[in-house]
């Protein structure tokens, strides 16, 4: 699942493996690129702002994309996908560079990167730690927003994606559907978000358990119908078309119980991140 963790790892990877190389060919499948050629510019770069891609050139222009929950890349190797589906090829000197079904593609000036970055709320996965009372503020702008749809508006926050959306509400045992205005100590669940992305965007899978680290292994996502791993309870939520908003969603009844008012359980959390790199992060509330 493309979250700001995904984004923030494949910009690196792509700066890693391309940085200061010329583009030597460029094809692209896409009508928004008509005209777009890359050929003889030098790549500067990649950058991650909460889920967009920004692909920066020497000649001033970047290539930005955002994956929503189809696209990706392939780094290094050709693209075996078929032609259709690789919306832009570049051959760079040490390899190709190929957007698959990338759903938002688009070129603009690296000066005017702002206009697609400046509603953003802060960034979860950028390289300065982000101010977490500020994002907790964002959240509760509207106390009525259900926890998950706010998570997900990345005017409040960038970064967080629907896997995110899912375990992080578990892990504290406050369910997606709590308005924000009534989560007691929304600023430790936000802590607790920040870390644990944070470390998985530095270190490879997603993972929100701390077991099996080299895995993408996840609570409760996306298990709807299954026993909770804590209680056994069937787990209860949303398909897509149901949820309100619009993102399919999972939790406990019983570990996640919507209440007048609910608050974030750190006790709970410290247990079930306890084997989690993300305890050592700074915004890992003490
Ligand atoms: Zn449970």
């Amino acid at each position: 699942m493309p979250e700001g963790d995904t984004i923030r790892r494949l910009a690196d990877r792509i700066t890693a493996r391309f940085a200061g190389q010329r583009c030597v060919r460029c094809v692209t499948r896409d009508p928004r690129l008509s005209g777009v050629d890359f050929a003889g510019s030098v790549l500067l770069g990649a950058d991650a702002v909460g889920k967009h891609l920004l692909i920066r050139f020497d000649d001033g222009r970047t290539l930005h994309a955002h994956l929503l929950m189809t696209g990706s890349w392939t780094v290094g190797p050709a693209a075996t996908e078929s032609a259709w589906r690789r919306r832009i090829e570049l051959w760079l000197e040490g390899g190709r560079l190929t957007g698959i079904d990338v759903p938002i593609l688009g070129v603009l000036r690296t000066v005017d990167e702002h206009t697609i970055i400046d509603h953003l709320g802060p960034d979860l996965c950028g390289v300065e730690a982000p101010d977490l009372d500020d994002i907790t503020a964002r959240l509760q702008r509207d106390p009525d927003a259900p926890l998950a749809g706010a998570m997900l508006d990345q005017r409040n926050v960038a970064g967080f994606g629907n896997l995110y959306a899912v375990e992080l509400p578990f892990i504290v045992g406050v369910s997606p559907n709590q308005p924000v205005g009534s989560i007691e100590g929304l600023r430790g669940l936000v802590g607790i978000g920040a870390a644990v992305i944070r470390t998985n965007a530095a270190r490879g899978p997603q993972n929100t358990t701390g077991r099996k680290l080299s895995l993408d292994e996840h609570w409760i996502y996306p298990k709807r119908g299954k026993p909770c791993p804590l209680c056994g309870t069937r787990l209860d939520g949303w398909t897509e078309a149901a949820s309100p908003w619009r993102r399919a969603s999972t939790w406990c009844p019983t570990c996640q119980p919507l209440e007048p008012r609910r608050e974030v359980d750190m006790a709970r959390a410290r247990r079930l991140l306890a084997l989690h790199p993300a305890r050592r992060e700074p915004s890992f509330p003490a």
